[in-house]
């Protein structure tokens, strides 16, 4: 491909989309239209303002694109691990090769700013493909001997067709954190983002066709939950569903798919508690619980939504961490001295200013924040929400109990470890938890009795992707990362000799 055609198949104008206005489904290694014709509306949250239109699969589509992963999976599923490698590590290049156009799509269809996207958003999706290219030349069999009666073997072989399904929160990179195993363990795909940020797995297709992958190894369905997600986690010869969103969805997509038996993964909702003990490093616990607070506009799983203080310095924190947040610059994503963007729809906007107004009705006090933000010249009538802090409200009211997924955090003062915990462990969720101390055996004694199934101590997001990623609780089902994601997505098979 020459620089000018690289250039036209992957450019994109900073403030005019309109290259993308319709983007289009991946089915067999060919862009097409939906079969329905029809098209949802793709809204620029920053400015309000409709940009482009994407497919409104259905059922139809589901089959089309379960025909060609059909036809694809006999030789994929035998290629040479040196083969899928080569290939994944290619869309690994080629992401970062495309790092700045691909920023762009991700921060216009979700809002968030254009220096996040760039520094973590892509860079992360490009890992996820290098990661899984070379986890999967080192994926081994195990082997069991019965003394001088047998041997054991057990065979990993991919599943055939498998379901992906992702958010919009962080679209690239959770996008391709389900993606990237499924096909390094020799499985087809048909792969649904979610229908809110649409555009950054358009470009992927675009990526992987570029890549060398062949025709109907990777196919992407654009279209929404019920219609087009349900098609795909009720299709008989989809074998496995891996499903990262709400705890809501999730639970639809697990009464469908546990009658048929299919293998399922679950990453749902989080209300994680972040808890800081009066001997932590002062200094960078202050700096990182504003970014576990508000990061991405408080949309990411793994925030830290609960804030739980020993009462000692109760005051003190709240004191300096309201200072911090009153320096976070609320504004269009696309400047760099914007440190909170727009959150990500008109829903979204309206559901979160509905929580702060709940938060009020249970008696909460807002401590700054708490208004939508109406920033001058182009996003004037953008998604925008001030970082909201709220102290005054107990374990049980709803604040401190649902996910609210947005710049919203509550304050509350504990005063022993056991009441740390209690107040932690007192919600239906159970994804990740942070821990701020010195004392690295209070820190373990947390660690032990915190229901949840990622902990950090002194650290918020410091992710190694060996590691297993998931919840317990209404968090979800199963583990991702490293080998468990390579296990999910085979199936074990024993073989016995005698000897
Ligand atoms: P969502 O559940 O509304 O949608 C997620 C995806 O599922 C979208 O692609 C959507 O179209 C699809 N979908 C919705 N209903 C479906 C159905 N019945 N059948 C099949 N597919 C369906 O979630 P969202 O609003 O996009 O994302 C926010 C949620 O995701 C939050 O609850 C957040 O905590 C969660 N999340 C969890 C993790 C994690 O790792 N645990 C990571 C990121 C986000």
């Amino acid at each position: 491909m020459t620089p000018a055609a690289a250039q036209d198949f992957l450019s994109l104008d900073t403030m005019n989309l309109s290259n993308y206005a319709y983007i289009q489904n991946y089915i067999g290694g060919d862009f097409c239209e939906p079969r329905s014709k029809t098209y949802l509306d793709n809204i620029n949250p920053a400015t309000a303002e409709k940009f482009g239109q994407i497919p409104n699969s259905n059922q139809d589509d589901v089959n089309d694109a379960v025909a060609a992963a059909k036809k694809a999976f006999p030789a994929w599923s035998v290629s040479k691990p040196e083969e899928r490698f080569r290939i994944l590590n290619r869309i690994a290049d080629l992401i970062d090769e495309h790092l700045e156009e691909l920023a762009l799509a991700e921060s216009t269809d979700n809002g968030k700013p254009l220096w996040l996207s760039k520094r973590v958003d892509i860079p992360r999706a490009s890992s996820n493909f290098r990661f899984y290219a070379t986890a999967i030349l080192h994926f081994s069999t195990e082997s069991h001997v019965m003394e001088d009666k047998a041997i054991n073997y057990t065979m990993r072989q991919p599943l055939g067709i498998v379901g992906c399904i992702s958010p919009w929160n962080l679209p690239l990179y959770l996008f391709t954190w389900k993606i990237a195993p499924a096909l390094a363990a020799g499985n087809c795909v048909i792969a649904k983002p979610s229908e809110v940020t649409p555009l950054s797995s358009f470009l992927l297709s675009k990526i992987c066709k570029e890549a060398g992958l062949p025709a109907g190894v990777l196919n992407i369905l654009h279209g929404d939950g019920p219609q087009c997600g349900s098609a795909i986690v009720a299709h008989p010869e989809v074998k496995a569903i891996s499903f990262t969103g709400s705890t809501r969805a999730g639970a639809q997509i697990a009464s469908i798919a546990a009658p048929q038996f299919k293998k399922l993964s679950l990453e749902l909702g989080g209300k994680n508690p972040n808890i800081i003990f009066a001997d932590c490093d002062w200094e960078k616990m202050l700096r990182t619980t504003v970014q576990s607070s508000f990061s991405n506009q408080g949309q990411i799983c793994l925030c830290g939504s609960r804030i739980l203080i020993e009462r000692s310095i109760y005051e003190k924190f709240k004191a300096a961490f309201i200072e911090k947040v009153q320096q976070l610059k609320v504004g269009d994503p696309m400047e760099e001295s914007s440190k909170q963007g727009a959150v990500v729809s008109n829903l979204h906007y309206e559901k979160i200013l509905n929580c702060i107004r709940i938060a009020e009705e249970e008696g909460g006090k807002i401590l700054i924040g708490g208004k939508a933000v109406h920033p001058e010249g182009r996003c004037a009538n953008g998604y925008f929400i001030e970082p909201t802090v709220i102290e005054g409200l107990g374990p049980q009211c709803k604040t401190n109990r649902e996910e609210i997924f947005g710049p919203v955090v509550t304050l509350q003062p504990f005063d022993t470890e056991a009441h740390a915990l209690e107040l932690a462990n007192s919600t239906d969720y159970g994804l990740a938890a942070t821990v701020w101390t010195q004392d690295i055996s209070k820190a373990n004694r947390m660690a032990v009795q915190l229901q949840a199934g990622i902990v950090w101590i002194n650290c918020w997001l410091l992710r190694d992707l060996r590691t297993p990623f998931g919840g317990v609780k209404n968090s979800g089902v199963g583990r991702e990362g490293g080998w468990d994601a390579l296990r999910f997505f085979t199936e074990a098979k024993n073989v016995c000799i005698e000897i």
